[in-house]
Order: C-alpha cells, then sequence, then structure tokens
C-alpha cells in the first residue's frame, strides 16, 4: 500500500535567490492565469489538458521565462481548478472562473532535487539553491524522520512565498506492507489524558508517572538554577532544558512504539487520537509540557504507524468521558473521580478506559456512510464494539459484551 505525507520547511534564501524564486511564482501564477483566459473564452470551457497544452504552450513560453515543466504545472492547475468550478455548476451552484493569487509554484522530480539539508530549484534564471530551515528542536521530529528516511521518497514540491518568507512543502511517499490489514477497518481509540499519559480502547494504560515525576524535576533544578540569576546558571538553564527534552522524546518514542505495536498486534487499521488543537478545553489539568507530550506522542504514532498502513486521525472529543461506552447514555454525573459508572445501566470502569472506547466509536460515527474501507469496529481487548453498541468476537460474529475488565 502507498502512503503520502507532506512535509513543510521553511527556506533560508539569499535576497538575490528570494527575488527569482518571487519572479518564478509570478510568472507561473501569470501562466495558470492565462490558461484560465484561453480556456473560457466564450461560452465554452475548455477542460482538456492536450487541447490547453496546444492552444496555449507557445503563447506562455514567448511571454515568460519560465521553465517547460513549469508551463506544464501551471497548465495543470488551471484544468484541475477550471474541473473543480464546472462540478459546482453542474450541481446547479454558483462559482467564478478560477483566479490564481494565492503565491506558489509547483515543483516535480524534473525541477526540484532534495539533498538532506537542502533543494535545488529551477527559476526563471537557472537553479537556486534553497536550505532548510530545521531548528536542532525538530531535528529529531516525524516531520524530520520523512525528509530524512530512504524509505519516504519525496516525489515533488510546493514551494509558498507567505509574508516574506518561502517554504517548500515536500511531497513524500513510502510503500508499506500491509500483510495482516483486515478488510474492513478497525479502530483503537486512545484516551490522553494528565495521570495516565494515553489509554487504549484495548484496556492499555501508559501511567504519566514518569512523564510527571520529570517534568518535576525539570521544574525544580530549572527554578534553582535560575534564582542564581548568575549568566553561568542561565546556560545550565538551557542544557537542563535540552537533556530533560531528550529524555521526555525517548519516553514518548517508547509509548509510541507500544501504541502502534498494540494497534498491530489487534489488527486495527486506525488510531483513533482526540483533537489536540483545544485540548487543553478538553484537559483543563494539562501543563503546556503536557501539550507538548500529547502532539508529540501523536507525531510520532502518526509516523510509526504509516509504515504499518495504519491510519492514525482525531475526532472531536465532546461528550467522549461523560458518555457510557456500553449503553450511550451521556450525563455529568456518570463521571466519579477516575471511574465512570453509568446512571442509566450501571455499568462501571474506568474513567480514561470509557473514553478510548468512545473516541474510538467516534471514529465509526464519523465515516457512516462512507465508501468502502470505513472503520467498522472498535477494538476491545477481547472483542469488538460498534456503532450501534454490540460488540462481536473475532471469528464467532456479533454476540455480546466481552472483555470489559481493562489490562493493567
Ligand atoms: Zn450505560
Amino acid at each position: 500500500m502507498e502512503v503520502r505525507r507532506t512535509v513543510p520547511v521553511k527556506l533560508d534564501v539569499s535576497d538575490s535567490d528570494a527575488n527569482l524564486l518571487s519572479e518564478t511564482i509570478d510568472e507561473f501564477l501569470w501562466a495558470a492565469n492565462y490558461v484560465v483566459g484561453v480556456a473560457s473564452n466564450g461560452d465554452w470551457v475548455e477542460t482538456r489538458a492536450s487541447k490547453l497544452q496546444s492552444l496555449t504552450y507557445d503563447d506562455v513560453r514567448d511571454a515568460t521565462r519560465l521553465h517547460s515543466n513549469h508551463v506544464q504545472s501551471a497548465r495543470n492547475q488551471a484544468v484541475k481548478a477550471l474541473k473543480s468550478v464546472i462540478a459546482t455548476w453542474k450541481r446547479g451552484e454558483k462559482a467564478s472562473l478560477p483566479t490564481f493569487t494565492s503565491r506558489f509554484c509547483e515543483y516535480n522530480h524534473r525541477n526540484v532535487t532534495f539533498y538532506d539539508d537542502y533543494a535545488t530549484l529551477s527559476t526563471v534564471e537557472g537553479r537556486v539553491t534553497v536550505n532548510y530551515v530545521l531548528p536542532d528542536e525538530t531535528r529529531h521530529t516525524p516531520h524530520a524522520e520523512y525528509l530524512h528516511s530512504d524509505e519516504w521518497e519525496k516525489t515533488g514540491a510546493t514551494l509558498h512565498h507567505r509574508n516574506g518568507s518561502f517554504y517548500l512543502h515536500i511531497r513524500t511517499k513510502a510503500d508499506v506492507d500491509t500483510p495482516d490489514l483486515p478488510e474492513n477497518g478497525t479502530v483503537l481509540g486512545v484516551d490522553l489524558g494528565v495521570k495516565n499519559i494515553a489509554v487504549t480502547s484495548t484496556g492499555t494504560f501508559w501511567t504519566a508517572n514518569e512523564f510527571n515525576h520529570w517534568r518535576r524535576e525539570y521544574e525544580k533544578r530549572r527554578g534553582s538554577l535560575q534564582q542564581c540569576g548568575t549568566r553561568w546558571a542561565h546556560e545550565n538553564v538551557q542544557s537542563v532544558g535540552q537533556s530533560e527534552t531528550g529524555r521526555f522524546e525517548q519516553y514518548l518514542h517508547r509509548v509510541a512504539n507500544e501504541l502502534v505495536t498494540e494497534a498491530i498486534d489487534y489488527g486495527c487499521s486506525y488510531i483513533a487520537f482526540e483533537n489536540l488543537t483545544h485540548i487543553r478545553e478538553n484537559i483543563p489539568e494539562a501543563t503546556w509540557q503536557h501539550v507538548w507530550a500529547f502532539r508529540r506522542l501523536y507525531g510520532y504514532v502518526e509516523y510509526k504507524a504509516a509504515k504499518h498502513g495504519i491510519t492514525t486521525t482525531q475526532v472531536n472529543p465532546r461528550n467522549t468521558s461523560r458518555r457510557c461506552s456500553s449503553c450511550g447514555f451521556t450525563h455529568e454525573d456518570n463521571l466519579g473521580n477516575d471511574t465512570m459508572c453509568c446512571q442509566k445501566c450501571g455499568y462501571r470502569n474506568h474513567r480514561d478506559y470509557n473514553a478510548a472506547k468512545n473516541i474510538g466509536l467516534k471514529l465509526l460515527r464519523n465515516q457512516t456512510g462512507a465508501e468502502g474501507g470505513a472503520p467498522v469496529g472498535v477494538r476491545l481487548n477481547s472483542g469488538m464494539l460498534n456503532a450501534n453498541g454490540l460488540t462481536s468476537v473475532p471469528g464467532l460474529g456479533r454476540a455480546g459484551v466481552h472483555a470489559e475488565s481493562p489490562r493493567l
């Protein structure tokens, strides 16, 4: 199975190269807009790429200094945008013809060459070298790994120009083996928290003790060093920060590896997390270090899972702690300190474990009516939970509720 990822990288560019890139973008956008103008001359809109190629290629080559591949990419962008407008018209909705204003330019393997820390890009006047801005802090992030791994082939990129800076959105792909991937997706739900950093719908808990211990040590050492107030102390604060960050990261890598192994062992093709954008609203006790850890963990899991053909995704966490994963009854009173106790059906279990199952179920509900390959069940440690609240046991078809006690 082929998996694709896009990696955004900020670029470090000299002033003269920045001018060339900017002029390239200007001419690329001009070319795309020119093709739209030719395509929509009169009542008829032409969307055939070959026809538009012969109608516009020579004109664009004459009018611009663009590389021939840029001429073709600009035309492809125009065709794509025109087709989307026509699709809108066919649905009986209004839409105006496309105009390209957002500053970007497409690159494929013929006009970009990727190296470990830089790339060379065709411009309107030869090639320029652009250096990747990868601060040490992000060296070991999944993003950097996509760039530096031989398993991920770089297939092309989009150059963006925003607020005076250039960014390269590098497209990568990898072929992954998926021998045991179930025909219909099974979901592993994951709940994040400050007592247990992660709990899965299969009932596996990763406590946050180790993480919280390091976090407190870090704050303590930083506090006492900061009181000294000297330059020496300041430098030490920074080095404490770096070594502790390294240890946090190692710990998160381990949790991520174990989470992905859990998904593989249970034949899951999806891993569902709660949405991380507003995580503090959902977990008010979380410190900035927790939020940092959750995002890192998600990134590591996404990267590692992709290699096994497992899709990692986020769902809206609304009501996932208040809802009973057994009968669906949702109420504030269901929630105890560590336990969730359903006021309607009497179901009791660990609140994080209950939430992990609900997070998995959210993904099923989101996908209802989707085409083939949509997730069908949330994996429990034995058995399966589907959107109707029924559980099934692998090989036995749908049956009653199984394996409700978490594996601690
Ligand atoms: Zn209930």
